[in-house]
C-alpha cells in the first residue's frame, strides 16, 4: 500500500517571504510547492498532506508551548499516517528535534525535521531538495525515531546541531555518526538506527515556563557571579565547563557556592564547552572537585538535547534526585552511554 506522510509546516525560512525588515514567515506553502514542482513531479512524490500551523513562526520564537503543539499534533495523527515531516526554522531545529525525541518515545514510524537556508520563493533555494529528501526518508519504515534531514544528511535529531549559519550543510552530529546519506541513492547506516523498546510512549507534558538556565564558565568567573545566577528561579542549571568537564578548583568560595546550590536541590549538570567529546569529571583534579560539589555529568549530550531533557524530566514532575539519576541514562539515543 502507498505510504501516506503527514507534513506539519510550523514556519521557518523554507516558507518565508521577503519583507522590509528581512525574511518573515509566509503562508500558503502548498501553493508555493505546487508552483515549484511540476504536476508530474509532484505525482511522483510520496503521498502527503500538508497542514499549515495557524501561527507560523521564525523558529527563534520557539517556546515550550510550541513543542507541546507539535508533539500533540503528531500523537493525535500517529495512527493515520506512515511517517511525519516537520518543516521548521533551522535556528532552533536541533532543540525541537531533541524535545520531540523525549516527548515521542518508542516511535515505530519516522519523524523527520527539515527546513532550508534559502526560502522556496528564491531561485537558489535548498528547500526543494530538503523537502523532497525528507519526504522520501519519512517513508522508510526502518526508521523509528526523530531525525533531522538536511542537505543530504540524515542525523539523529537529538544528536544534531546547527553549526553553520551560511552553508547549505548547516547541521552536523558531532558525537554520533550520520544515520544516512541521500546521494543518487538514499543509504541508511542501519546498525546506527535507534531500536524502539516497545510500544509508543507519548509523554506530552511540557511546562510553559522554562526549568533550565544554561550558564558558561569563563576565565575569571567569581563565586558572587555564580551565586546570583543560582538565585534565579530555575530547577536545573547547565554549567558549560572546560575540556572534559573541568573548572576553577582553586577557588574554594566558588566550589562552596556550587555545593550549597546542589544541597538546596538545584540540579547542576556539567557540560563541556568543547564541540566534540564527553565529560569525564574524574579525568583531572579540576573536574573531580566539581563532581564533589554534587554536579552530575552530562556526558556527550549536545547542549540542545541536555536542555530539552532537563525541561522534559521536570515537566514530568520528577524530583531533583530522580532527574539527577535520569541524566546519566540514555533515554532515546541522546547519549553514548
Ligand atoms: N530564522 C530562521 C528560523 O529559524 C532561520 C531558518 O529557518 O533557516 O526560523
Amino acid at each position: 500500500m502507498a505510504k501516506r506522510i503527514y507534513v506539519a509546516y510550523t514556519g521557518g525560512t523554507i516558507g518565508m517571504k521577503p519583507t522590509d525588515s528581512g525574511y518573515a514567515p509566509g503562508d500558503n506553502l502548498m501553493a508555493l510547492l505546487s508552483e515549484k514542482l511540476p504536476a508530474d513531479v509532484m505525482k511522483s512524490l510520496p503521498e502527503f498532506e500538508l497542514f499549515e500551523y495557524e501561527q507560523l513562526i521564525d523558529s527563534s520564537n520557539i517556546r515550550p508551548d510550541n513543542w507541546k503543539q507539535i508533539a500533540s499534533d503528531i500523537a493525535a495523527r500517529y495512527e493515520d499516517y506512515d511517517g511525519f515531516v516537520v518543516l521548521h526554522g533551522t535556528d532552533t531545529m536541533a532543540y525541537s528535534c531533541s524535545m520531540m525525541s523525549f516527548m515521542l518515545q518508542n516511535l515505530n514510524k519516522p519523524v523527520i525535521f527539515t527546513g532550508s537556508q534559502i526560502p522556496l520563493c528564491e531561485a537558489r533555494t535548498d528547500g526543494l531538495e530538503n523537502f523532497v529528501g525528507a519526504l522520501s526518508v519519512a517513508t522508510d519504515d526502518r526508521i523509528k525515531e526523530v531525525c533531522l534531514y538536511f542537505n543530504g544528511r540524515l542525523m539523529r535529531g537529538n544528536r544534531s546541531r546547527k553549526l553553520n549559519a551560511y552553508w547549505f550543510d548547516a547541521f552536523d552530529s558531532p558525537n554520533y555518526p550520520w544515520l544516512g546519506r541521500a546521494d543518487i541513492h538514499i543509504e541508511l547506516n542501519e546498525q546506527l538506527l535507534w531500536q524502539s523498546q516497545g510500544k509508543e510512549t507519548f509523554l506530552l507534558d511540557c511546562d510553559s515556563d522554562p526549568h533550565v538556565l544554561p550558564l558558561c564558565l569563563f576565565p575569571g568567573i567569581t563565586a558572587q557571579w555564580l551565586e546570583t545566577a543560582f538565585q534565579q528561579p530555575y530547577s536545573a542549571f547547565i554549567l558549560r565547563t572546560y575540556g572534559t568537564g573541568n573548572g576553577p578548583d582553586q577557588d574554594q568560595e566558588l566550589l562552596k557556592v556550587l555545593t550549597d546550590a546542589s544541597a538546596k536541590g538545584k540540579v547542576i549538570v556539567n557540560q563541556t564547552q568543547c564541540h566534540r567529546g564527553t565529560v569525564r569529571q574524574g579525568s583531572y583534579a579540576a573536574g573531580s572537585a566539581l563532581a564533589r560539589t554534587g554536579m552530575v555529568s552530562g556526558y556527550d549530550a549536545t547542549p540542545e538535547a541536555l536542555f530539552c531533557k532537563l525541561h522534559h524530566l521536570f515537566s514530568m514532575g520528577m524530583s531533583p534526585k530522580q532527574v539527577r539519576e535520569q541524566i546519566g541514562i540514555n533515554l532515546c539515543g541522546e547519549l553514548s552511554q
